[in-house]
């Protein structure tokens, strides 16, 4: 049977940076877009999600679902040590039923807000399944921490029924794993992207540094963990320096955080075409502060948005990453931020030929923003600062041809 064509009505259109379109339809068949027009194709099935943007579903493209069921264990509190001792602390009590509902539900959720594609952060690769269940495209990053035990699986990627399952190669950030294992997970990645947190907390950068009180109490965790400074064969003075050094970071590189990169690093990071990926919400509540987002985005680093963990973020939504932004930098141009949550997003994951625009060819996992009384001018604005006349849905289109997520379509 062929696959039936859909097309959706759009008052508003945004593709991408550049190209915003007022009364438009995205033709949908396959699973795929194919086309943008003016008027529908006699066949399609119409889709009417009512005034509002249609948008391409947006790119989380950092989060860790396999964290959901500490929801709320460790309040963050302005001291990332402290918190990450009372993870590891909390560990004892998992419960495995628990620890797959709180991924399930998360996932779900995440789907329903119209977020199309996820980077998440895995030790075990474990919670992949909730994304697919829940049809989400993933890039399941396996993440590495500590000296080598056993190396992670090569990256791989398929799609199934229309959704992206993918692995890939995280390191978890420089203090953490040596020198020479980085290096060897960076080859491993080969042609794909490596993840791996940086510059995320002052303490940090005092580590590299070797004096600050915060420093020593970094390195006196990490010695708690059988992690020694020694081992680390540290090869510059700074985080990224060290990165530097060690080759390990390129245009395949997404550098998570960066809230401790100073103006001058900024630029570095753009030299070599690495994306970067704050969390703001996770970041205020873990340091007290965020990436200088316009200062990144002046020195034209490649920006995508990610809401960390539901152990240190209140939800998945990245939605609320968007408003959350708004909120601390008002003039920051709201193209740009939708841009970070989508294009910025796809790109930083390897995947903007599939994701984070509407194109021919792309995937037909759309996003939709009800929004009211609206002229060009204030479209994207009200979108990026959430003046939405309802919560942002998902329009995704399975290859099979219906939607997903009837319910949430068409509310
Ligand atoms: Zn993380």
């Amino acid at each position: 049977m062929p696959d039936r064509v859909h097309a959706i009505s759009a008052r508003w259109l945004w593709c991408g940076p550049g190209r915003l379109r007022q009364d438009a339809w995205v033709v949908v068949e396959a699973g795929r877009v194919r086309e943008v027009c003016g008027r529908p194709p006699h066949d399609a099935l119409r889709h009417d999600p009512g005034p509002g943007l249609v948008l391409p579903g947006l790119v989380n493209a950092h989060t860790h679902l396999e964290l959901s069921f500490l929801a709320g264990a460790v309040p963050p509190q302005g001291d990332f040590i402290d918190w990450v001792r009372g993870l590891v602390s909390s560990r004892p009590g998992y419960d495995r039923e628990k620890a797959r509902s709180a991924a399930r539900e998360a996932a779900r959720l995440t789907a329903r807000q119209g977020i199309a594609l996820v980077g998440d952060i895995s030790n075990t690769g474990r919670a992949a399944w909730a994304w697919q269940e829940a049809g989400v495209s993933a890039l399941t990053f396996i993440e590495a921490v500590g000296p080598a035990r056993s190396q992670p699986p090569p990256p791989r990627a398929q799609w199934e029924s229309g959704i992206l399952v993918a692995t890939g190669v995280a390191a978890h950030a420089p203090y953490s794993v040596p020198a020479p294992r980085l290096q060897a997970l960076k080859h491993l990645a080969g042609a794909t992207v490596m993840s791996i947190h940086l510059a995320e907390t002052r303490a940090e950068v005092e580590f590299f540094r070797g004096r600050g009180g915060e420093g020593r109490r970094m390195e006196e965790f990490l010695e708690l963990r059988g992690m020694r400074r020694e081992e680390l064969e540290l090869a510059a003075d700074t985080p990224l320096g060290h990165l530097l050094a060690l080759g390990v970071v390129d245009r395949r590189t997404l550098l998570v955080h960066g809230v401790q990169l100073t103006p001058a690093e900024l630029e570095q990071v753009a030299a070599t075409g690495a994306s970067l990926c704050p969390c703001p919400r996770s970041n205020l509540a873990l340091t007290g502060r965020t990436l200088e987002v316009p200062a990144a985005l002046a020195a034209g680093v490649n920006l995508a948005l990610g809401t960390d963990s539901l152990a240190s973020a209140p939800d998945l939504d990245l939605w609320n990453e968007i408003r959350e932004l708004t909120r601390l930098y008002p003039s920051l141009d709201p193209e740009a931020v939708l841009t970070m949550a989508t294009l910025g997003g796809a790109r930083a994951l390897g995947w903007e030929e599939h994701f984070g625009r509407i194109a021919p060819g792309t995937t037909a996992a759309l996003a939709f923003v009800p929004l009211e009384g609206v002229g060009r001018r204030e479209v994207l604005e009200a979108a990026a600062h959430g003046q939405t006349a309802g919560p942002p849905q998902g329009l995704a289109f399975a290859v099979a041809a219906e939607p997903l997520e009837a319910s949430a379509r068409m509310r």
